[in-house]
């Protein structure tokens, strides 16, 4: 049975602020240059030695776009320079040489993601090698348990650019919208027009992909909720597999686009709420399911259902269907999760790409956890992915007694059960339908490298 979830602007306001996502604990901030190649080279030898072993998602990281949107904060390169693209390429090519073999070959790859930046800033042919050097030196899962799914900037593609990117072996897109309004997307330096979005996604179903993603953003310039209503319209129209609402954070201290925006036309805390509140309501409505965070999808996506069966599970990526697997991350910038290990490569190009020329992993920080982050990264996991925490499953995991063990955090619960958000019961605790636009106020309580402040001053999950 899906989770149901009721907006409740007076909580959000209440409890709004900026923090983890938990796409990983403990988070990447708290990475350490004390881990680098040698310490990633280990990780991966001792995965290799799980009894039971684990299948691999891999992630590439594709820096360039065409044209800067103003609202980007992503680690991406402007350009269009072709020699600069095939230069990266070659190089991801020789890490993925570099990498591949301390795998043991019969580690099946079941996930496959190309993120940026803009993956489709690479050709067609160019996709085509990188994917055939992932075949070449991995072990890929038979198609049908394949998930491979590349972002896709709809702006640079036809409907025979979608073909050839499912046959090479792609079964889903996330497509970036943002938003349908032609002010709007004036306004971010993104012009985009309907109608071809509306033939790239035939061309999807045409095609046969299993899903498609739309990312959508509220609290952009010249955005209301006359205007983003109407783009809901059309989203509802078009009814994508899954889709997620991102908040747009205007700091343009540490994103130089953002710079560009008038801060004028961007819509203040209180049209942001009603933005947000609008777009919930009515994917909701729509029959979207609420997976958590920024996420919804159709009843009969594999996500829903993964969130329905208890399999649902939270990483660099997002949310994902694959539960224990290892990520191994290629490209500047990107990250890898190796049994108990993060390990990230450097952010910048020069640094990134002498280490692999050189033969060696691009890693420059990381973090091997320890036993109570192990701990810790579970129950947070359980309450982003299932909503609910089993104290006893939990203490025949990890041999504590739950109550004994996070007896302080258990304390700080009682006025976030006050308030709705969760039910404090004997055997555990639930998130409850207010809670669930909120479960990083709930998840951050678990969070030992948070400063330790009632729950109000925590700064939290920013939505306004
Ligand atoms: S939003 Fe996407 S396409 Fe636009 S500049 Fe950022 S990474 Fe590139």
């Amino acid at each position: 049975m899906s989770l149901s979830t009721v907006f409740d602007p007076e909580l959000i306001r209440r409890y709004d602020g900026v923090g983890p996502r938990y796409t990983s604990y403990p988070t990447a901030p708290h990475f350490n240059n004390r881990f680098g190649a040698p310490e990633l080279v280990k990780a991966i030898k001792e995965s290799n030695e799980d009894p039971i072993p684990r299948s691999l998602s891999l992630y590439a990281h594709i820096p360039f776009c065409f044209s800067p949107c103003f609202y980007c904060g992503c680690n991406r390169i402007i350009t269009r320079d072709a020699d600069k693209k095939q230069a990266y390429l070659e190089t991801l090519l020789k890490e993925i040489r570099l990498l591949a073999p301390l795998f043991d070959r019969d580690r099946e790859v079941v996930q496959l993601h190309l993120g940026g930046g803009t993956p489709n800033s690479l050709t067609g042919a160019q996709l085509s090698e990188l994917m055939a050097e992932f075949r070449r030196n991995f072990h890929f899962a038979p198609e049908r348990e394949r998930d491979f799914s590349i972002e896709i900037d709809p702006r640079t593609v036809d409907a025979a650019d979608i073909g050839t990117l499912r046959e090479i072996g792609f079964n889903r897109v996330s497509l970036g919208i943002q938003d349908f309004d032609p002010q709007v997307q004036q306004a971010i330096n993104r012009l985009q027009d309907t109608d071809r979005i509306r033939t790239i996604l035939d061309a999807c179903r045409r095609h046969g992909f299993q899903s498609v993603n739309f990312d959508l953003i509220y609290g952009l310039p010249m955005q209301n909720t006359e205007t983003f209503a109407a783009t809901l319209d059309t989203v509802a129209g078009m009814r994508p597999d899954r889709i997620a609402l991102y908040s747009y954070a205007h700091m343009p201290e540490l994103f130089k686009a953002q710079n560009k925006i008038n801060v004028v036309t961007l819509p203040d805390p209180e049209r942001k709420l009603a933005l947000f509140q609008l777009a919930v309501e009515r994917l909701i409505g729509e029959g979207y399911v609420y997976i958590g965070m920024d996420h919804f999808a159709l009843p009969s996506d594999e996500l829903s259902r993964a969130q329905d069966s208890g399999d649902l599970h939270r990483n660099f990526m997002g949310y994902t269907t694959r539960k224990q697997t290892d990520l191994v991350g290629f490209g500047v910038s990107a990250i890898s999760q190796i049994a108990d290990c993060y390990a990230q490569n450097a952010k910048d190009l020069p640094t990134w790409t002498a280490h692999i020329e050189s033969g060696r992993p691009a890693t420059v920080k990381g973090l091997r956890t320890h036993a109570d982050d192990r701990i810790r990264a579970e129950v947070i996991q359980a309450i982003m992915c299932q909503g609910r925490v089993d104290f006893a499953e939990f203490e025949q995991r990890f041999g504590i007694v739950f109550r004994d063990y996070f007896a302080a955090e258990l304390d700080g619960l009682p006025a976030l059960a006050e308030d709705g958000l969760l039910a404090l019961e004997d055997r555990g605790l639930r998130v409850l339908p207010r809670g669930r636009l909120l479960l990083r106020v709930i998840a951050a309580r678990f969070d030992a490298y948070l400063p330790k402040k009632p729950v109000q001053q925590i700064p939290l999950s920013k939505v306004l």
